[in-house]
């Protein structure tokens, strides 16, 4: 990322604090929030506005889990790394949960179904269940369809809950005493004495310690994220209100499609990506005809009766990674600078524990945990990059 002379104003305002976050969706808002409860000064640092990236633009499922079925996982990192990865995904959601009640803000207690497509897929469900049971993960197995609208059987996760993700980030921030500046765009991280010295567009704030919370962008802001932090489109369409015909958060067909019904009747849908993961990649901001009528497609087969009229159609850029799992780290050569990002779609199932591992890492003298970018996963990959240390 560049700035010009003339856009550039960060020496107009200089400001100190504790800890500098940048970004202020869910993670960005949820680091201010617990650091800034802990007494430590924070400062924001929004290049647009709260929740104006992937948490202003997703489907408002926090779901337990990764993305794909438990013993999938466990073939992909081991039981032990695939446990510990869903236990957190369940402190994750119990804290959401919490932080809705201290918040006062409504959250839908409704749980999520996944369901299999077809047969094949029913399979992984029975095996998925057979593990997860084993390992104690609550987890309930229908053999049939639930729903009754042709899915060949179903896992239920009973504590999963459905929100509105742009109240919970702003609650959050209002919440917290940190300062926040929007329309502030961080463009270059140096390090200063003991701490580090962030310039954005409307200030240069020195801190003790920056925490990137930038997600899907931060390859824009450090060439070291690049390979490793990818971003990827994704889209959703909104129908007009409907007689209720859900009364659960539902992703189908390993995870790559999922719906919900909100109070109102109105059904959002979100995937099709598979379809065309080719082109799904990137920045812009933008639908396409083919995942759209993808998604109508969908809607109109199993649930035939609701509205074909779609109200919203709109997308997001999410971060995935290149093993699936969330990075936390510090930046080579910036041992100040921290980052939680990388949440391959599943942010709001993780992002708040993966803030509290970086802040335990970071500034308590944790040991690199298990979303550590220098794991081994990554490494086995060989894309461990020299600059992104743990
Ligand atoms: C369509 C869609 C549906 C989804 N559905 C779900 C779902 O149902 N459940 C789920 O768990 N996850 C879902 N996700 C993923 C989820 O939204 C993300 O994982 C999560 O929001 C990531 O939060 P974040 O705070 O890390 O990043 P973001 O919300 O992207 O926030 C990053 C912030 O950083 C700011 N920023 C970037 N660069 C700079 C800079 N240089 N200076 C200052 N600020 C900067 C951005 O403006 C942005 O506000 C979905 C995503 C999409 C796109």
């Amino acid at each position: 990322m560049t700035v010009s002379v003339w856009q550039d104003r960060s020496g107009r305002q200089h400001l100190e604090c504790d800890v500098v976050v940048v970004g202020a969706g869910v993670v960005g808002s949820y680091l201010a929030l617990r650091l800034s409860k802990n007494g430590l000064r924070v400062v924001v640092l929004e290049a647009r506005f709260p929740a104006a990236g992937a948490t202003g633009r997703n489907a408002g499922m926090a779901l337990a889990g990764l993305g794909e079925y438990y013993h999938m996982a466990i073939a992909r990192y081991g039981r032990k790394t695939a446990r510990a990865a869903w236990e957190r995904s369940l402190q994750n959601g119990r804290r959401t949960r919490e932080l809705h009640e201290e918040l006062r803000l409504p959250y839908d207690a409704c749980g999520s179904l996944l369901l299999a497509l077809d047969e094949a897929e029913a399979g992984q469900v029975w095996a998925a269940h057979e593990l997860m049971k084993e390992d104690g993960l609550p987890v309930i197995l229908h053999a049939s369809d639930p729903l009754d609208r042709g899915f060949a059987a179903a896992l239920e996760q009973p504590q999963d809950i459905g929100i509105n993700p742009v109240a919970f980030t702003e609650g959050m921030l209002a919440a917290s005493d940190a300062k926040l500046l929007q329309n502030c765009e961080v463009y270059a991280l140096e390090p200063e004495n003991d701490g580090v010295c962030v310039r954005s567009r409307l200030a240069t704030v020195h801190a003790a310690h920056a925490m990137l919370a930038t997600n899907a962008y931060s390859p824009l802001l450090h060439p070291s994220f690049s390979g490793h932090v990818l971003p990827t489109r994704a889209q959703v369409l909104l129908g007009a209100p409907s007689p209720p015909v859900l009364d659960t958060l539902c992703y189908a067909n390993y995870g790559y499609e999922y719906f919900r019904q909100m109070s109102d009747g109105r059904i959002l849908m979100g995937g099709w990506r598979k379809h065309f993961a080719d082109v799904e990649i990137g920045y812009a901001d933008e639908t396409t005809e083919g995942v759209q009528k993808g998604l109508e497609g969908f809607l109109r087969e199993r649930f035939p009766e609701t509205s074909p009229e779609v109200e919203m159609r709109w997308s997001g850029v999410m971060a995935f990674t290149p093993d699936g799992l969330p990075l936390v780290g510090t930046l080579d050569g910036l041992p100040r600078v921290g980052y939680a990002v990388g949440f391959n779609g599943h942010g709001l199932g993780l992002g708040i524990a993966t803030a509290d591992e970086l802040i335990d890492t970071m500034l308590h003298g944790a040991p690199p945990g298990l979303f550590s970018a220098g794991r081994e996963t990554l490494k086995r990959l060989g894309t461990n990059s020299p600059a992104l240390t743990h």
